[in-house]
């Protein structure tokens, strides 16, 4: 049947592209900018939310009562006084070689938050995975074990609540580094865990969780397919907690407490954000949650003087997709068409979260895809630069400002590329990444 007949929802492909003309180009994997006719002021798209400000605070408290326990177990984090917190990079070098490669003018300030070196799992899931294996693990232990919040928390590492948490397991679904997080926080704490893993998801990664106790499944399927199994694993097991990344809104807070700890590191660079100069941020974004979440915090720190971005591979393009047609989870790339196939092995998403997709409507700019060549070109652009090694997924917030600049003249203002993974990647895998940059780089 030719895809243009094809119904999707109450429509045909045909009907969806008449109402919506972009999606002819995102059907085509072309590059493209979605800029969010859904856009609020601030103060009016406050009033639409269902989380708040007290639940970001919440959540910065518990992973501040954790920070003993942190100093304790992962001593790499002791250096921060137990934060699982990633560095704020300027990178001048980056922002001329993105100028000279694209033809583009920049603004004068491009940073990138360098998630990809959080400590204990490597890329951006080390904020919100870690946060809801911590949340369930205070909770049982204050329900079973006697904590009080006031506690020291280092006496989590002690026998008492390993064997606690021994009762207990596990599950989640994941592309990779999710599964990296949660396995890694859940073996540390002795929770048994179970990793759902996907077919896109690599080698190494389930190599590392087995060698720290975590049990992998894989499958032949899609992420959706390791999810469902996960759930369904769960389900009817009182002592088996499902981390669910679709509709979570435990990941999600969790994420969205590296806002507050931006500003800091702001602050601390002597960089104001205000009306005259505002903050461009742009995230590399899968099922939604993580850049969901920082961007939902980043609202609650800066208001209208922060523009948030999701950026997605052409192949996956499933946020972009569910905010335009205001379907969110209800249809899925497969329905256009799109492969989901992808290098990003981060961002191989077929169906965004709709969760995320209503609770940021009205707050994102916009969203933007980028093709994977360009991915590996800007991968390789990075490494030369600045001497900084990302994973594919983690370079989709770097096109961000170029894609920017093409379409108007750049805002004026501090321009954040988040990068979201990428320090755990064995060295002959980034070596392949590097080279695939390398074979592209001239038309990308
Ligand atoms: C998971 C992931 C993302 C996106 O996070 P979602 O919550 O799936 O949207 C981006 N980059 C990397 C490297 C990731 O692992």
């Amino acid at each position: 049947m030719d895809i243009l007949s094809k119904k999707v929802l109450d429509k045909t492909v045909a009907e969806w592209i008449n109402a919506f003309p972009l999606i002819k180009d995102i059907m085509n994997e072309n590059e493209v900018l979605w800029t969010n006719p859904a856009l609020l002021p601030f103060d009016d798209a406050l009033k639409t939310l269902t989380l708040t400000k007290e639940d970001i605070d919440d959540a910065s408290r518990r992973l501040d009562r954790f920070r003993s326990y942190f100093k304790r177990v992962f001593p790499e984090t002791a250096e921060a006084d137990g934060l699982i917190e990633s560095p704020l990079y300027e990178a001048l070098e980056m922002r001329h070689g993105l100028t000279e490669k694209y033809g583009v003018t920049l603004p004068s300030q491009l940073l990138i938050k360098l998630d990809s070196h959080l400590p204990i799992s490597g890329s951006i899931k080390a904020r919100g995975g870690i946060y809801e294996v911590l949340t369930l693990a205070e909770r049982i232990a204050i329900a079973e074990g006697g904590l009080k919040e006031t506690d020291d928390y280092a006496i989590l590492a002690d026998e008492k609540y390993k064997r606690l948490f021994s009762k207990y397991s596990v599950a989640v679904g994941s592309t990779g580094n999710l599964g990296l997080s949660i396995g890694i926080m859940s073996a540390k704490l002795g929770f048994r865990v179970t990793v759902h893993m996907s077919a896109d998801a690599r080698e190494w990664k389930k190599d590392m969780l087995r060698s720290k106790g975590v049990t992998v499944v894989e499958y032949e399927n899609d992420y959706s397919v390791a999810v469902e199994n996960g759930r369904r694993e769960a389900e009817g097991d009182p002592f088996c907690h499902f981390i669910d990344d679709e509709n979570s809104t435990t990941l999600f807070l969790g994420y969205s407490v590296a806002a507050e700890r931006l500003r800091r590191q702001l602050d601390n660079a002597g960089i104001i954000i205000n009306e005259e100069n505002p903050l461009y941020v742009y995230l590399p974004c899968g099922v939604g949650g993580g850049p969901g979440g920082v961007a939902f915090g980043l609202k609650m720190q800066f208001g209208d003087n922060v523009h948030c971005f999701y950026a997605e591979p052409t192949h996956s393009p499933c946020m972009i997709l569910g905010m335009l047609t205001g379907e969110h989870n209800k249809i899925s790339v497969g329905d256009f068409g799109i492969d989901n196939r992808t290098i990003a092995d981060g961002l191989a998403v077929g169906r965004a979260s709709g969760f995320v997709g209503k609770e940021t409507l009205h707050l994102m700019d916009g969203c933007y895809t980028v093709k994977d060549e360009r991915l590996s070109a800007l991968l390789k652009l990075l490494a030369d630069k600045e001497d900084i090694y990302l994973e594919p997924s983690a370079l989709a917030g770097a096109f961000g400002p170029v894609i920017l600049a093409r379409s108007a003249d750049i805002p004026q203002g501090v321009h954040l590329v988040w990068a979201t993974g990428g320090s755990m990647v064995p060295k002959d895998e980034m070596k392949k990444y590097y080279m695939a940059g390398e074979a592209v780089y001239g038309k990308y």
